[in-house]
């Protein structure tokens, strides 16, 4: 029996060599167990081309980050929440959305988030703690064990704000794409504009996808929505997300959660599309029409005007579409993830 115990999914390739060895077993074991783990994605308690006694000392050895609080279903169990729970207690969310051929993962990155987002469930709750990397990756790992699609997109879009824990999503988008084998470009970083992270995102080897979420075409909008914007103000964050553009060759996405009477109307539309220019592959801006939550009085556009605000953007040469939201009714949708103890 190992005294020391690693998180299952915080270990590489190295780390189950080690283990391995320390188990005094030979080699080909730990070959064995990541192929398992990670190229066929299967749960530990499956791979019965290993002996159930050394399954069982793994197990020991890597114990799994979380236990399951709930799993919930919706839109015909092709959406997926997991409420988790980690030996200290903190509760974080993860969801998965099947589609027919694939699946996507949408990850959170800390247990809570200090950004404050008005509209967001998350940031009315305010931040816990940070996710480890190999919490991040155990995300990915289980909902791939409850989906018959491949799991070929993960975005970080769940709970908290991934560049204000910026080594961690940094690492674990290493390990998502090194062991689980997924692409960069369908790994998506969703950030509010942390703009010292962007840079760090721009100097990282892997070309992920970038989203940023502005919510606003100005300063003073934004920063009733987007407190962050004070400290990091849209020009700023648009320069960071231009360096990124020019540096990976990457179109850059925004998020845009459309709030009836606030930001949803023409001439936003048109100050948006006007602050969008000079980017490398274009500029796409996803609409979100608002979602519910307890600690905030707006209400969603209605879908017209938000099918007038994605017409506005083309006409201006901004790319646009609106997103179909999915898992409304589990709470499962856009920034309606918040833990709850009931
Ligand atoms: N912190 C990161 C990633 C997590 S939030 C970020 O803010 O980008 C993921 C997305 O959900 C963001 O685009 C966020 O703005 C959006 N969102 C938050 N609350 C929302 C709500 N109530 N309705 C619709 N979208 C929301
Ligand atoms: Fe945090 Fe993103 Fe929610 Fe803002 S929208 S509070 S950054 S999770």
């Amino acid at each position: 029996m190992t005294a020391v115990t690693t998180a299952r999914y915080s270990t590489g390739r190295a780390e189950l060599d080690a283990l391995i060895a320390e188990l005094g077993e030979p080699a080909y074991r730990a070959r064995q167990l990541h192929e398992g783990l990670y190229e066929q994605r299967r749960p530990l308690e499956s791979l019965t081309n290993l002996p159930k006694a050394l399954r069982a000392r793994i197990a020991d050895a890597l114990p799994l980050a979380f236990t399951v609080d709930t799993m919930q279903l919706a839109d015909d169990d092709m959406t997926a929440k997991w409420l988790w729970r980690a030996g200290d207690g903190a509760q974080i969310e993860t969801v998965l959305m099947r589609y027919s051929a694939r699946a996507t993962v949408c990850v959170s990155s800390q247990a809570g988030c200090a950004m404050g987002c008005t509209f967001c469930a998350t940031g009315q709750a305010g931040f816990e703690r940070q996710l480890s990397t190999g919490e991040i990756v155990e995300q990915v790992a289980r909902s791939q064990h409850a989906s018959p699609q491949r799991v070929s997109n993960v975005v970080f879009m769940g709970m908290g704000e991934p560049l204000a824990n910026v080594d961690a999503v940094l690492d674990a988008c290493t390990r998502l794409h090194d062991d689980l084998g997924i692409s960069a470009r369908h790994i998506t970083v969703s950030t509010v504009g942390v703009v010292p992270g962007i840079e760090r995102l721009t100097d990282f080897e892997l070309p992920v996808t970038l989203a940023v979420s502005l919510h606003a075409p100005d300063d003073l909008l934004r920063e009733q929505l987007v407190p962050l914007n004070r400290r990091y103000p849209l020009a700023a964050v648009l320069d960071a997300a231009r360096a990124y553009a020019d540096r990976k060759g990457r179109r850059v996405s925004f998020e845009y959660a459309c709030i009836s009477g606030v930001n949803d109307l023409p001439h936003h539309a048109d100050a948006l599309a006007g602050r969008l220019t000079g980017f490398r592959g274009g500029a796409h801006v996803n609409l979100i029409p608002l979602n519910d939550t307890a600690g905030y009085p707006g209400r969603p556009s209605e879908p017209v005007r938000i099918a007038a605000f994605a017409e506005h953007l083309r006409a201006a040469g901004v790319e646009a579409t609106v997103r179909r939201n999915r898992g409304t009714t589990i709470d499962a949708a856009c920034g309606q993830l918040r833990a709850r103890t009931s």
